[in-house]
């Protein structure tokens, strides 16, 4: 039993290895369709838009991967992440439960994102790549990307979804004092993007716009490759760091979990920490532990989407996976957690609440809000309105443990901080934040264009 606040682990302690979930699932998680054929795609059908070490870890069946030196070289600037007890924040919720957050906006960006994007701007640069190319939302995964580049010394364009681009210059700025070039999507720089605006010259753009871009500028400039932030395989498996820390700190702390929670935009945050725990699980050493995905109830991908297969993006350029999916052509309404407006979901996730090994909540961002600014004035910390959705589920679950007298330990993951979010706490203090009810017509229609295969 330790009483510290903060569990810190000495850089010996890192992981040296990404934990690999596909080594352990006892069901298969269906494999990426070509977006055309709806063929199985192979290696070759990849290979245009990442590199081939990349390819090989999204489909690996090995338990551990080394992680590179040079990655974790950069890693040490600020891993290993603390584990902070919450015991100001337990004290005014008059909880008996334990809570415990995984801090990740300690990364020079201010999120978990990096954990991936500097392992993948490293297999890129090792496979003589000179450029790549990704899409962002609100700028976290695109700042991500800048930071990772400009420590290679790798070009880096940013597709920025343009309402961001217009309405949140920070992270823009922030990409492009470590070097990299971004517009506003959609742009005059790909045939996807001018067709776009050919139709609306003011489209406000959106993520599967900002893909389809992406993409399409890796496979038409030399030397370049695509970035993906989120959602596949390898980008969860890097993500493992998280959960692998959090456990050694568990254990210095003499606890360990019976819920482990989590915001979810594509999945990868929460899947860092909960992979290595699944594992716990699926080897029957935590029968009873409880896994709790939180999303947006404007982007309710697991709670209210269908699992079929889907594409990526709007220009069905992506490929096809089988998700909890509310629809490639469904734009979600413009809640403040830009990283929570994906329309897909980890197949990886998918699988797993397919199976029921998590489960999954969805809240409106007026609550979201006010849990998260009672987080802020016990702990100090200023999450993101991501982060946010994971402290209200959290909240209620500590409120819960309150009315059972239960001391329960809960953990999540506190995946960014806030401080380029702040007009969305005013929005909020001021009373002008909008509630988005789930628009079921809209899925509805959006369903309705999913591809027809099978599965
Ligand atoms: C991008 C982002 C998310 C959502 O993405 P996941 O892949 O689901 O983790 C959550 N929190 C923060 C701070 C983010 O930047």
């Amino acid at each position: 039993m330790s009483n510290e606040t903060k569990i810190l682990l000495p850089e010996s302690e890192m992981p040296t290895q990404w934990y690999n979930i596909l080594a352990d699932m006892p069901f298969s998680v269906p494999p990426y369709l070509h977006p055309v054929t709806f063929e199985m795609m192979g290696p070759e059908d990849l290979a245009p838009v990442f590199p081939m070490e990349l390819i090989k870890q999204e489909v690996s069946t090995e338990r551990y991967i080394p992680i590179p030196e040079e990655v974790l070289d950069i890693y040490r600037l600020w891993r290993p992440s603390p584990l902070y007890r919450a015991r100001r924040w337990e004290k005014a919720l008059n909880t008996p439960a334990k809570i415990y957050y995984k801090w990740e906006g300690v990364s020079p960006p201010g999120s978990h994102k990096p954990n991936t994007a500097i392992a993948q701007a490293y297999y890129n640069k090792m496979e003589g790549q000179t450029r790549l190319a990704t899409e962002t939302g609100a700028g976290q995964w695109g700042s991500s990307l800048a930071f990772a580049c400009g420590i290679f010394d790798l070009e880096c364009k940013v597709y920025m979804v343009r309402i961001s681009y217009d309405q949140k210059p920070y992270r823009r700025i922030m990409m492009e004092t470590w070097g990299a070039s971004v517009v506003p999507s959609p742009s005059m720089d790909t045939q996807a993007g001018r067709n776009a605006l050919a139709k609306d010259p003011n489209s406000p753009g959106s993520l599967g716009m900002a893909i389809s871009e992406a993409l399409e500028d890796a496979v038409t400039h030399e030397g370049t490759k695509y970035s993906l932030g989120s959602v596949v395989n390898h980008v969860l498996l890097h993500q493992t760091v998280i959960g692998q820390e959090a456990m050694k700190q568990l254990k210095i702390a003499g606890d360990y979990p019976d819920i482990l929670i989590g915001c979810v935009g594509g999945g990868s945050n929460f899947a860092g920490l909960f992979l290595p725990f699944v594992k716990d699980k699926l080897d029957g050493k935590a029968p009873d532990l409880r896994i709790l995905c939180v999303e947006s109830t404007a982007c309710p991908s697991l709670t209210k989407g269908l699992y079929k297969y889907d594409w990526a993006d709007v220009a069905k350029t992506g490929p096809v996976s089988k998700m909890h999916t509310v629809g490639h052509n469904f734009i979600p309404a413009p809640i403040h957690a830009g990283g929570l407006r994906y329309h897909g979901m980890s197949p990886i996730i998918c699988a797993l609440y397919d199976h029921d090994l998590v489960e999954a909540s969805a809240y409106h961002q007026n609550e979201v809000f006010e849990a998260v600014v009672g987080f802020a004035r016990s702990e100090g910390f200023i999450f993101a309105p991501e982060t946010a959705h994971a402290v209200k589920a959290v909240m209620d679950e500590a409120i819960k443990c309150r009315e059972a007298g239960e001391e329960k330990t809960i953990v999540f993951n506190a995946s960014g901080h806030g401080h380029f979010d702040l007009a969305a706490y005013d929005a909020y203090l001021n009373g002008t934040l909008v509630d988005y009810d789930y628009p079921e017509e809209k899925i509805k229609a959006a369903l309705k264009e999913l591809p027809q295969v099978d599965g």
